[in-house]
């Protein structure tokens, strides 16, 4: 038991040291993603689920770095968030994004809406609402179309805050959607107090769908719940027909993954558009 305590204990180290310097050397090569051109983004598409219509698309950020090859966002978002770089990034993010829509409106597409992820760390900036209505401004995107998504946990930290900041955006029109909803923590009277339009089901409620016997799954009540407090209701990671057939059963307002197209590179996304008009 000794020899296996310490075998652990050595192991547990390494991998903490290993830890460590892979965060300082994602930062380091992080830090010079934007101005050499690293970052892009990929759009997956998200379908209205009553007529089938194309709605918008949720920007995905890409990380192609010379050094390490493609990074997994879910590997450099929290380091990034942690030594504040998430601050020119997500600005980045809101302007290319915005940039894009505004692009395929003028074209005379659509018009369709785009969903940007944002993190607390921009929420919590002063000037973030400046930012944002700057940006739609320069981009000159009606902030009809701009939805922004944020984690439950993000809004725990500063309830009051954030309220204020989210309440002034969707009053010009701008969604809220609650991110990831189901895996956080809050409880259903703090929910009515935030000022959010859409509430998006986490893939994990979406998994298991239809599931077997007679009870209601999960994803079901969750519709139900976010109908009842006027909220639009999207589901992600829907990647199979059952899976969707449940969501239209269900009353799902919206739906997005796999299923109907993976994340597509911007070069892409026109032809995939015209492509889904079509069928
Ligand atoms: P998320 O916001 O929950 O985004 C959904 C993730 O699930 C995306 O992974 C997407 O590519 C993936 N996905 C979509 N449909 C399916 C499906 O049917 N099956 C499966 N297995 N996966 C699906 P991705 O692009 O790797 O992003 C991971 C996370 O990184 C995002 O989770 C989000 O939290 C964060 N992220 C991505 N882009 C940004 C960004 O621009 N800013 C911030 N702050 N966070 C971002
Ligand atoms: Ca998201
Ligand atoms: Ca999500
Ligand atoms: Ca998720």
């Amino acid at each position: 038991a000794k020899q296996a305590g310490k075998g652990t204990y050595i192991l547990y180290g390494q991998n903490m040291q290993q830890h460590f310097d892979e965060r300082v050397i994602i930062e380091k090569h992080l830090r010079e993603a934007i101005d050499n051109n690293e970052l892009s983004l990929q759009y997956q598409p998200k379908v209205t689920l009553r007529t089938g219509e194309l709605w918008g698309f949720e920007a995905l950020i890409r990380w192609n770095s010379p050094v390490l090859g493609f990074v997994s966002p879910l590997s450099f978002i929290g380091i990034a968030e942690d030594c504040r770089l998430i601050i020119p990034i997500g600005e980045w993010v809101l302007r290319k994004a915005c940039l894009f829509l505004a692009g395929l409106h003028r074209q005379g597409l659509g018009p369709y809406h785009i969903s940007v992820n944002i993190s607390v760390i921009q929420l919590l900036l002063d000037d973030f609402t400046d930012t944002v209505l700057r940006i739609l401004r320069e981009t000159e995107l009606n902030p009809r179309y701009l939805e922004l998504e944020i984690t439950e946990s993000i809004i725990m930290e500063s309830f009051e805050e954030i309220s204020i900041k989210l309440e002034y955006l969707k009053q010009r029109g701008i969604g809220i959607a609650l991110d990831d909803f189901g895996t956080g923590y809050s409880s259903l009277s703090y929910l009515k107090q935030l000022p959010i339009t859409t509430l998006k089901i986490d893939k994990s409620f979406i998994d298991g769908l239809p599931g077997e016997g007679s009870s209601m799954p999960l994803a079901g009540s969750i519709v139900a719940i976010g109908h009842d407090m006027g909220l639009n209701v999207t589901a992600e990671g829907v990647e199979t027909e059952e899976q969707l057939d449940f969501l239209r059963r269900v009353n799902c307002d919206k739906v997005q993954g796999y299923f109907i197209s993976r994340p597509i590179a911007e070069g892409q996304v026109l032809a995939w558009t015209r492509q889904y008009a079509r069928q």
